[in-house]
């Protein structure tokens, strides 16, 4: 084993250092593969439950009429989330398209939108209109209001309670931290804020950003109250085969609402050819529970060695899980950048290319991003990206196996050591 490491790369003091954090880590192994488990017969459950059969993986194209593969497998995301509907389709081209897609639908000129866990994601500050943009809910006359987390990373219940008024009509939940240092949210907390807007006003929509999010509990958002719960296919529950796609999973009208605005009024969902992905969404959903289970032992890995090497991490070596993201702080420009050089040096597809930083759309400063996957982007593929500003974090998330991600994690750390910016 230490050879097939060595002509990979890595060199012995990186390689003895994981043996040893791996070797510590069985306890945590063992609870990732149960929720595993259980996960894995919430989907298989689901897929028995609405006869999934050959005749689901059929190509259909044009208007895309009765396609029985997509009508199955949005009930089949209905069941495995516990909603009254889905829509799971490959014309939703990523996260960002779904989370606009589900707000724009729902929200109305005059409305207002609320966000009770401070900044939303980078890119929903341009549908948002934060971020002046073309077409954002702002340019339609939907106003917004945020409330940050405290200090600890509880919600700041006063400030939100103050904040609902007869115009708010949606409210926003970020699952995961996204480029932030705050904590993850857990299901268990979603469920609790959810439940405290509802008493304020019963009638208020809640959308829950599930990206990043799914199959790494027993529970989604979408059974503790959320209304509309939303994602992306090239990660978690595209179990890294679907080449695309977003899914809105809720209430049925809030899901007509998204269907209506994704094709047009007077069509919704009965329109949408699947044109041949369709069975790479079912073989996606299969696998997904594994799929993030690996990805989970990378991000717990990926603490436990940088937190013993004196980085700061978040969530830390120790903390429950809330999502796949791992965030390692490394402390200068050089640091983030060379963590990222030894991800992509560690991929199956584009191992011998170098990350650079550029000026990707929708951020607003300079992202550096390491993947070398086989689906452009995937972040349910072993990947790092981390905006070029202080204090210089990288966030880590992925990997199709846990031995993928192990090697990734070990060569962005051979990386850092061949740059002399850690002492092994
Ligand atoms: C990835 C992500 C998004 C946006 O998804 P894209 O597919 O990159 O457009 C939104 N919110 C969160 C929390 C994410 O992690």
């Amino acid at each position: 084993m230490r050879q097939m490491y060595q002509e990979l790369g890595i060199d012995e003091p990186v390689y003895l250092l994981g043996k040893e954090v791996e070797t510590a880590l069985r306890k945590r192994w063992e609870e990732i593969d149960k929720t595993a488990e259980f996960n894995q017969l919430k989907v298989l459950s689901a897929m028995q439950k609405h006869r999934v059969s050959a005749e689901c993986f059929m190509a259909t194209n044009g208007y895309g009429y009765n396609d029985l593969g997509r009508d199955t497998l949005e009930a089949v995301y209905a069941s495995c989330f516990q909603a009254e509907a889905a829509l799971v389709r490959p014309q939703i081209t990523c996260g960002t398209h779904a989370l606009a897609l589900a707000l724009m639908s729902n929200l109305r000129p005059g409305d207002e939108l609320l966000s009770p866990v401070g900044k939303p994601y980078d890119t929903l500050e341009e549908v948002i209109g934060i971020r002046p943009s073309k077409g954002s809910l702002a340019e339609y006359g939907v106003t917004y209001r945020q409330v940050d987390l405290l200090a600890d990373g509880s919600f700041d219940y006063d400030k939100i309670k103050a904040a609902i008024h007869e115009k708010t009509k949606l409210v926003t939940i970020q699952r995961s931290k996204g480029y932030q240092s705050r904590p993850s949210l857990s299901v268990g907390q979603i469920k609790e804020l959810i439940a405290f807007v509802k008493n304020i006003k019963p009638d208020v929509l809640v959308m829950v950003d599930n990206c990043y999010g799914e199959f790494v509990e027993e529970k989604e958002p979408s059974e503790v109250g959320a209304d509309m719960t939303v994602g992306s296919l090239i990660k978690n529950p595209g179990g890294g085969l679907a080449p695309i796609g977003g899914y809105i999973v809720g209430k049925k009208e809030c899901v007509e609402h998204a269907a209506f605005r994704l094709t047009s009024p007077g069509l919704g969902k009965e329109v949408g050819a699947s044109l041949g992905v369709i069975s790479s969404f079912y073989q996606g959903l299969f696998l997904a529970p594994t799929v993030t289970a690996g990805a989970l032992k990378g991000a717990v890995f990926a603490a436990n060695l940088y937190e013993k090497l004196g980085f700061p991490v978040v969530p830390n070596g120790t903390e429950s899980r809330h999502d796949i993201i791992q965030a390692v702080t490394l402390n200068s420009p050089e640091g983030l950048i060379a963590f990222c050089k030894g991800i992509q040096a560690a991929a199956p597809v584009d191992s011998h290319v170098t990350p650079e930083p550029w000026d990707m759309p929708g951020y607003d400063s300079l992202v550096i991003m390491a993947a070398g996957a086989f689906v452009q982007g995937s972040s349910i593929e072993l990947s790092a990206d981390g905006p070029l500003r202080s204090p210089y974090t990288a966030f880590f998330q992925g990997g199709l196996t846990w031995y993928h991600a192990k090697l990734g994690i070990l060569m962005s750390l051979q990386k850092l050591w061949e740059a002399g910016l850690v002492q092994l």
